[in-house]
């Protein structure tokens, strides 16, 4: 069987037991960083055979992980930090055992956007999860996609690109349109602020933001 299991985003008290418990029990883990990967299992005195799996070998390691699943063996898939398959690697195998019968599981746990979405203070009853724009081609399109979108959409963005967000929200969504930005989630310098598109605009404009970032953008009224 093949288990997805999520990691801390920052705060390394956030791995769930049952993480512990299926990283303990793996025969293997993949990993998309196998230094990151080691650094969280000897934090944990786990110790295990980890082999890489990322964006770019995915494609091509699918074969041997299916067959090693085959074989019996029990995998994990971590990602450098939060819910694998998540703006992370973990689609493509998830559907491959799906196509081979094998069986599949995804633990909750940490994961950005979720506390980000909450603490936003925008309705989160209904959401759309945009994760990262193109940086280029195609990102212009996006946003005359998102124009009419009533639910709030939340973005992951890297923070020298978060005033550029902000300033195609204004000028896609309006100036009014309610956004928050949470920083560095869970870590010690962790800061969520919310306002207009504007507001934040200036703000970040002012005081270029380090670290990671979830944007949510309120959805038209
Ligand atoms: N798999 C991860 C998850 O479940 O959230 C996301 C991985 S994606 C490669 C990394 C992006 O997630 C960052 O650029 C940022 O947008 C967001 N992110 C991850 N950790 C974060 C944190 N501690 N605070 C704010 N955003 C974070």
């Amino acid at each position: 069987m093949l288990t997805l299991v999520p990691t801390p985003i920052g705060n390394l008290q956030d791995i769930t037991l049952r993480a512990l418990e299926v990283l303990k029990n793996a025969d293997l883990i993949l990993a998309e960083d196998t230094r990151t990967a080691r650094f969280l299992l000897q934090h944990f005195q786990i110790e295990k055979r980890i082999l890489s799996h990322h964006q770019h070998n995915e494609h091509n390691a699918l074969k041997e992980v299916i067959r090693l699943l085959k074989e019996g063996n029990k995998i994990a898939l971590v990602s450098d930090a939060g819910t694998p398959a998540i703006s992370d690697p973990g689609f493509l195998i998830v559907r491959e055992c799906i196509k081979e019968d094998i069986e599949v599981y995804c633990l909750p746990g940490p994961t950005a956007f979720v506390p980000a979405l909450v603490m936003s203070g925008l309705p989160c009853d209904k959401f759309v999860f945009e994760g990262f724009l193109p940086q280029k081609k195609g990102r212009q399109s996006r946003f005359l996609f998102l124009k009419e979108e009533e639910r709030t959409i939340v973005f992951y963005e890297s923070p020298f690109r978060l005033v550029k967000l902000l300033e195609e929200v204004m000028e896609h969504f309006g100036a009014e349109r309610k956004c928050s930005v949470s920083r560095e989630l869970t870590k010690m310098f962790e800061e969520t602020r919310r306002g207009t598109a504007e507001e934040l605009f200036q703000h970040f404009s002012a005081h270029p933001p380090k670290g990671e970032i979830v944007v949510c953008v309120a959805g038209k009224e």
